[in-house]
């Protein structure tokens, strides 16, 4: 059984979009994942095919019913048990390389996409989600979130990245950002390739790239560092 993800979603013609492209698209074409986007108004019980209402309590925007929510839950899970069922939502958990890998190495998932002001609070509960955000800042919809989540799930599924599979040495893999890479030509714009990877030492340049990945990590984002190597590291090489 191949890598299986729902989407809900009042937008399903977003969707596979960009991950119909590349190797996450041959990966789709080759059966290595399945893909399936639900418009959540099928589940909606009236004429009108609502989805949504106005907030008790006032305010502005809309609120996704539960009842439509949960109805949709219902039929997904049905597709596929034992699947994480994600709310993206930017009140979640940020999504990160332990939560994708995590999230990678299960049946799959179902994701709920929100729109207006979210999900009614109670299906959220009842149904026991994850929330899981992309980063902290508003999108209009879940569904840019979720392909974000997907693509960096899917390009971790066995024989999707093939020969070019890199995923053990890039950015976050191991709580360091990646070291930068350099190619032809070796001098361009009067800017030289760093002596080192021309010297064909494959040991020294091993050691360079870690002390790049390091000092990368360490300038540009002191949380990582700290979180991931903070014990072994020297705080007062910590730029501010
Ligand atoms: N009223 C919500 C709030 O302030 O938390 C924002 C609602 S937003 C306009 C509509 C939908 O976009 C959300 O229900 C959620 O599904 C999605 N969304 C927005 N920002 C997101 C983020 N950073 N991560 C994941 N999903 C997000």
């Amino acid at each position: 059984m191949s890598w299986h993800a729902t989407v809900l979603t009042l937008f399903p013609e977003m969707f596979p979009g960009p991950l119909g492209l590349s190797l996450a698209g041959r990966g789709l074409r080759e059966g290595r994942w399945r893909l399936e986007a639900r418009q959540l108004r099928d589940f909606a019980t009236d004429r009108h095919r609502s989805v949504d209402d106005t907030p008790f309590g006032g305010g502005a925007g809309m609120v996704l019913r539960p009842d439509v929510v949960d109805a949709a839950c219902a039929d997904a899970i049905a597709a596929g048990p034992d699947r994480p069922l994600i709310y993206l939502t930017p009140r979640g958990r940020l999504l990160d390389q332990a939560l994708v890998r995590e999230i990678a190495a299960g049946p799959g998932c179902i994701l709920l996409c929100g729109r207006y002001e979210g999900l009614d609070q109670r299906v959220i509960e009842a149904r026991a989600m994850r929330e899981v955000s992309v980063g902290d800042y508003v999108l209009s919809g879940g569904e840019p979130a979720a392909l974000v989540l997907l693509d960096a799930c899917v390009r971790l599924l066995p024989g999707i990245m093939g020969a070019t599979a890199s995923a053990e040495e890039e950015s976050h893999a191991d709580g360091l950002l990646e070291y930068p890479h350099y190619t032809r030509p070796a001098a361009w714009q009067g800017r030289a390739v760093p002596e080192v990877l021309l010297s064909g030492h494959h040991a020294e340049v091993a050691r360079w790239r870690r002390a790049e990945a390091e000092n990368a990590t360490r300038q540009r984002r002191p949380d990582l560092w700290l979180r991931h190597h903070g014990r072994n590291s020297d705080a007062s090489l910590l730029v501010p």
